[in-house]
């Protein structure tokens, strides 16, 4: 039934119109992922949600200090859950500009098993050799770095990107659009017409500031979520690292990292301001 919804809304843009320059920037919807009951990605002493408000807030700061002309629309600035649907409302009823949600990585961890020794095991008469097995399973990561999402079906661009060079095994946001249903297809479609341009925009913009600053670029990626296609305006995932790699997790929650984070994705914001401002 959401699904509909987002179609029926989304049908009433004309993508020609949504593509035009000159569009003022005014209203920009900042979106923390996870909250309240829902942690999100854990590290060794972090949480998701804590790091994504800290920077959600620390990005409003700096949009409201420098751009007078813009509003910020936050769909949390606590603790708490709101679902996805919340979200994306808070950005369709406030009419925005630009949807930004901010996410913090983490890979699914691996497990390995190994041959930790022998025993001697009985077998008919004679006693035999046989191998004994141990697993471990292990959290953290060395893979590093930024990307940003922007909706899209994923299954092209698995193929072309760096998803590959970790396995594939990143764990997924929640609110993952079934791509294989027709009708989701459509809408992705539909939404890619209007907005998909300036998202990529918008991505590309802030993961150049990430590389500025010396972060890994994991580049700028499509991804049926769920989170985006709510939401009637151009939207971005950042995943601003990953909480899994412990030198992350601590640049992630010090003072200096964040105010990085937070500068790279209001730069970026601000240079896609100017270029469709122009
Ligand atoms: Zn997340």
């Amino acid at each position: 039934m959401r699904i509909i919804l987002f179609a029926l809304l989304l049908l009433g843009i004309t993508p020609l119109h949504a593509d035009a320059k000159g569009k003022k920037i005014s209203k920009i919807v900042l979106d923390a992922g996870h909250g309240g009951r829902d942690g999100g990605a854990r590290g060794q002493f972090s949480y998701e949600k804590d790091l994504t408000l800290a920077v959600a807030l620390r990005v409003g700061k700096m949009i409201q200090d420098s751009m007078k002309d813009v509003k910020v629309y936050y769909t949390r600035t606590s603790d708490v859950y709101p679902s996805l649907v919340e979200r994306h409302e808070v950005a369709n009823r406030a009419e925005a500009d630009l949807f930004v949600s901010i996410h913090v990585n983490a890979t699914a961890g691996r497990t390995e098993r190994y041959q930790a020794g022998t025993r001697r095991v009985k077998k008919g008469k004679r006693y035999v050799t046989v191998p004994v097995y141990k697993t471990v399973h292990h959290k953290e990561t060395s893979t590093s770095g930024t990307e940003t999402y922007v909706l899209g079906l994923h299954r092209n661009s698995q193929k072309e990107n760096a998803i590959g060079e970790y396995g594939d095994n990143i764990t997924e946001e929640q609110g993952m659009l079934n791509e294989n249903d027709p009708q989701t297809a459509i809408i992705i479609s539909q939404y890619s017409q209007a907005f998909l341009g300036r998202s990529v925009s918008l991505a590309g913009k802030i993961q150049e500031q990430f590389a500025l600053q010396g972060r890994r670029d994991l580049g700028v990626k499509q991804k049926g979520l769920e989170v985006l296609a709510g939401s009637v305006m151009p939207g971005v995932l950042v995943e601003i690292g990953f909480i899994n790699n412990p030198s992350e997790e601590a640049y992630l929650n010090s003072e200096t990292g964040q105010a990085a984070v937070a500068t790279a994705i209001f730069k970026g914001i601000q240079a896609y301001k100017w270029d469709s401002e122009r």
